[in-house]
């Protein structure tokens, strides 16, 4: 018997979405962990891609030298752009098919949207914005299952979930929970071209025109610096300077969810167990708190700054570099730092 483990690459206009690299490290983990068990049978286990797009073929070879053993490939018109139905049904058709026993999806918004549907459809059960996963043993269950953790109750309690009854047991991964594996170019595996017919009565949307959001250019799950402004800005204004110290430094704006709930910046920006996780080399966090809901987003950062004028402010008990002051003299006085070494350095 061959034990599936299945990861959706997400494409957009022939580009693939990283988090489908950083899902095929995790897929080929997991299989590794069920080693035990096909040790005592004569399964084995696969790490499958499945890419859906137009003109998109030529793509699954990357997923090989990210883990994947085999990608089936959709590939026709009707699927150029995302539409829930046809995506929903290549992948349904598909899951109905081979079986998988796992399926990983990122949780971007393509994403979300399309395990919600895809697991529905099944009748599976689906965990969505995972932060661990883990192949373990259940109670009562014949084999390894699918442990699926993530923050439930506002983020208080970390609940491990499992899909015992259904397959397959399907996920969702926000970008960046994981790191990507190292790519291995030699690796080799095998493309299998699928068809999927699709009912032209039952697709109830038309695409027209995309028009690219000035806000989508907004990508701080993937920034190697991050300047993330809080509540103690105190008003929208105050990200002007958190942007004029991201821009010395080459980095991006981020926000904890008060200033994005108050309107002062976008959503986009929002880091934190409700916005997107990041994990860039240097995080700044200006006049933030540390509330649990805004670490879990940022606390696997390599380095950490923050700045706040309480001492006793949680944020501080993850920081590399924790500076006590008003943001608004310390913010200032490190701008012009930066521009004094700049310039030493420049001549
Ligand atoms: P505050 O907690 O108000 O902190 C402001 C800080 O600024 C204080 O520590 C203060 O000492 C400091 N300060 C004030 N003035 C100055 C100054 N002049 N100089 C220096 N320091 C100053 N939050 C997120 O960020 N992201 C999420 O994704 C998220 N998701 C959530 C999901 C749920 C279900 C819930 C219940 C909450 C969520 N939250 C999230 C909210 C979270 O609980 C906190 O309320 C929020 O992170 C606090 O934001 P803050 O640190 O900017 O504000």
């Amino acid at each position: 018997m061959i034990r599936r483990f299945w990861v959706f690459i997400e494409q957009e206009d022939g580009k693939i979405h990283p988090v489908a690299w950083e899902l095929l490290g995790v897929a080929r983990r997991l299989a590794t962990e069920i080693s035990d068990e096909l040790e005592k049978s004569n399964d084995q286990a696969i790490v499958e891609g499945i890419l859906v797009g137009q003109g998109v073929s030529a793509l699954a070879g990357e997923a090989f030298q990210y883990g994947a053993d085999r990608v089936y490939v959709v590939d026709a018109p009707p699927f150029k752009h995302y539409i829930n139905y046809a995506y929903t049904t290549a992948l349904v058709t598909l899951v109905q098919k081979y079986q998988p026993e796992v399926f990983l999806i990122g949780a971007t918004t393509l994403g979300r949207d399309l395990a919600g549907s895809v697991a529905t459809t099944l009748r599976t059960g689906l965990t969505a914005d995972c932060t661990q996963l883990q192949m373990g043993i259940a109670r009562d269950s014949a084999r390894k299952l699918l442990l699926m953790t993530r923050p439930a109750f506002g983020g208080n309690v970390i609940a491990t979930i499992m899909c015992k009854n259904h397959l397959p047991q399907m996920a969702t991964v926000r970008p960046r929970v994981f790191n990507a594996p190292p790519p291995s170019p030699q690796r080799q595996g095998e493309v299998i071209q699928e068809s999927v017919p699709l009912d032209p009565s039952a697709a109830n949307v038309e695409i027209l025109e995309f028009i690219t959001s000035q806000s989508a250019k907004v990508k701080i799950e993937y920034a190697d610096i991050i300047v993330s402004g809080g509540r103690g800005l105190g008003g929208p204004g105050g990200f002007a300077l958190v942007k004029e110290l991201a821009d010395e430094l080459g980095g991006v704006v981020g926000s904890s969810r008060p200033c994005v709930d108050a309107g002062w910046i976008s959503y986009d920006h929002q880091v934190g167990q409700t916005g997107k996780t990041v994990r860039p080399k240097l995080y700044i966090a200006v006049g933030i708190s540390g509330a649990i809901q805004h670490k879990v987003g940022m606390q696997d950062s390599d380095f950490i700054i923050a700045i706040n004028r309480d001492p006793h402010a949680p944020i501080f008990e993850i920081a590399t570099v924790g500076i006590v002051g008003d943001l608004y003299e310390v913010v200032p006085n490190m701008i012009q730092q930066i521009r004094s070494l700049k310039e030493a350095k420049h001549g």
